[in-house]
């Protein structure tokens, strides 16, 4: 569309100028004064011309002070004839010097030829043109079936296993895969088979592209790497020749590593779902298997791919001889967050007193990525503020930001409004301060953050991996802790609980049907979730309990949310003067 646009801009530019010349022209002859021919017969009966020169239908006539004046005539009417009807005495005529002169070829051409030939021209080539643009989409299309599929360059990759902190595990696993790579026979002389791939799997964030792209660095062999969805297509049929394309392009660079990131893009679970564009994913995805089945011990490919959701990838893919190794990358530690940070704080002043293990003590479940961008927000934050360097508030600062949004200290609120928020955070806050199970609180705010008119941020004493009964019991009432406080003091709650009521609907849930932490309905799940894909995303839950089950399954988690409020509204009710305080 653009080109087009474009072309059509050109050939204005074009138009533009011949029709400047063509006005040139005709200014040209406008020096020459341009008289009638009744002018002229008056002119001769008044002997003032000295000559005329006939040029074609042109008259073009010298007077006698020597002006020049040009006249028209009828082509096939002679002079002579013309001056005779009009009744020219012929001694008159015989006076004035009369010579027949050639057509006034440019004059003619501009006048007759060019508006035939100049729009002919135009159309001629705005065709040309479309004809181009034509060849340049069928060329295009040939290209389809190409997998464009990067090569690493060497060179300029210069990202290693030093800038990826912590995730041990999964740097012994790919120092070993880069170790089959160049040095194979080591292997094969103990009979043991070369992997043929590798799955990295991990939460968004947690450095999955970020290792793929060092094994690049470290390994010192091809790195081909192209993303799942590269593979889909408008077209029918483009995924899977695109994928043959890729494996040819590697063997012949053998020994090689292919990193697909994003898999789960066509590595879905086959035979679920519905449209087209699933058929089109299954193929892509079939012969990416028959690729990797095709790969003999000689073959040295090793193929990398990364998902963060291991859940819905196919199983044959995750079947021995294909994705046989599987590394899971986990979100990271408190130690690991403080070498993360560290890593990124490296090319930024820092203020002396920035401690990056406090940092990392007050970023529990963040991201690799999440953890970069703390640092980053807090460096551009320090600059608009003209700091010398990062200082500890700001950094302290920015984490907040990246959880919750930034400060919209501009938010207007009422001073009603103001002293309902205040209650429900401290309502939060109390509760959360009381339970021994809950997280303890860290900060109380009434700033609006993002989309949170106010906020409590709990922190953890420590990591956890896991998570007890009494502790999402607890979790629950803290939740209604805002919920409840509004109903106390204010007789009535208002829509700013709403996210709240949201998330203790779904912690009651996870509780009975995930967990199984229901007594009554015991150790088992409720309900196997499956994705569908119509119409974009939507996962669907299938239900495997029966109608009695799923009363008492709703009975459950209500009866979940009323203890929650109870216990948020008996501790409010006994703490009344703190809360007021
Ligand atoms: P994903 O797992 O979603 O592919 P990325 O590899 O794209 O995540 O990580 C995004 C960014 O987060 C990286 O570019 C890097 O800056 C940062 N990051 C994530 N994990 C780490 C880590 N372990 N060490 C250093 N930086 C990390
Ligand atoms: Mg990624
Ligand atoms: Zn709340």
């Amino acid at each position: 569309m653009k080109n087009i646009i474009k072309n059509f801009a050109v050939f204005f530019l074009i138009f533009a100028i011949i029709a400047t010349i063509f006005s040139l022209f005709d200014a040209s002859q406008k020096n020459v004064e341009q008289i009638s021919v009744d002018r002229l017969v008056e002119e001769i009966k008044n002997d003032e011309v000295a000559k005329i020169e006939v040029r074609g239908s042109q008259l073009d006539v010298t007077l006698k002070n020597s002006n020049q004046q040009v006249s028209k005539k009828e082509m096939n009417e002679s002079l002579n004839e013309l001056l005779k009807n009009y009744e020219v005495p012929s001694e008159k005529v015989q006076a004035v010097e009369i010579s027949v002169g050639d057509e006034p070829n440019s004059g003619m051409f501009v006048s007759t030829i060019l508006p035939f030939v100049i729009p002919g021209l135009f159309i001629i080539g705005l065709i040309w043109f479309m004809m181009r643009q034509v060849q340049g989409v069928n060329s295009r299309a040939m290209s389809f079936g190409q997998s464009g599929a990067k090569l690493a360059d060497q060179q300029k990759n210069k990202v290693s296993f030093k800038d990826v902190a912590g995730a041990k595990e999964a740097k012994e696993d790919l120092l070993e895969v880069v170790e089959f790579l160049r040095q194979p026979q080591k292997f094969i002389v103990m009979g043991a088979k070369i992997p043929k791939g590798l799955l990295l799997l991990g939460a968004p964030g947690t450095g999955k592209t970020l290792m793929a792209r060092a094994v690049a660095g470290e390994a010192k062999v091809p790195f081909f790497h192209i993303s799942g969805s590269e593979f889909v297509e408008m077209f029918v049929g483009v995924g899977a020749s695109r994928v043959r394309d890729l494996f040819k392009k590697a063997k012949k660079a053998s020994p090689c590593i292919v990193f697909i990131d994003e898999i789960d893009a066509v590595g879905r679970q086959r035979g679920a779902g519905l449209g087209g564009s699933h058929d089109e994913r299954e193929q892509t995805l079939n012969q990416i298997l028959v690729e990797m089945d095709g790969f003999d011990n000689q073959t040295n490919i090793i193929v990398l791919a990364a998902t963060n959701r291991p859940d819905v990838l196919d199983p044959a893919l995750l079947r021995p001889g294909r994705f046989d190794r599987q590394v899971v990358i986990d979100l990271p530690d408190i130690r690991d967050r403080e070498e993360i940070l560290k890593i990124h704080a490296n090319k930024k002043p820092l203020a002396k007193d920035v401690n990056l293990k406090l940092v990392a003590q007050r970023t529990p479940g963040f991201s690799g990525a999440d953890l970069a961008n703390v640092l980053n927000e807090a460096a551009i934050l320090a600059a608009k503020n003209g700091d010398k360097n990062i200082s500890s508030q700001i950094i302290l600062d920015s984490i907040e930001r990246v959880m919750l949004g930034r400060e919209r200290k501009s938010y207007i609120l009422s001073e009603n409004e103001k002293k309902i928020i205040a209650y429900h955070e401290a309502g939060h806050a109390l509760v959360a301060h009381i339970l021994p199970n809950a997280d303890p609180v860290h900060k109380v705010s009434i700033i609006s953050r993002g989309r949170a008119a106010g906020y409590t941020i709990n922190l953890p004493k420590e990591d956890k991996k896991l998570k007890s009964y009494s502790e999402f019991i607890d979790d629950m009432a803290v939740l209604l802790g805002g919920y409840s406080s509004e109903k106390i003091f204010f007789k009535e709650v208002t829509t700013g609980a709403s996210n709240d009521l949201k998330r203790v609907t779904e912690t009651a849930k996870r509780l009975v049907t995930q967990f199984g932490m229901d007594e009554k309905l015991g150790p088992r799940t409720f309900g196997e979730k499956e994705e569908m894909i119509f119409l974009g995303k939507e996962i669907h839950e299938r239900r495997d309990y029966s109608e009695k089950t799923a009363e008492l399954i709703d009975e459950a988690i209500s009866e979940y949310i009323s203890q929650a409020q109870k216990t948020a509204t008996k501790l409010i009710n006994d703490h009344k003067d703190k809360m007021e305080k």
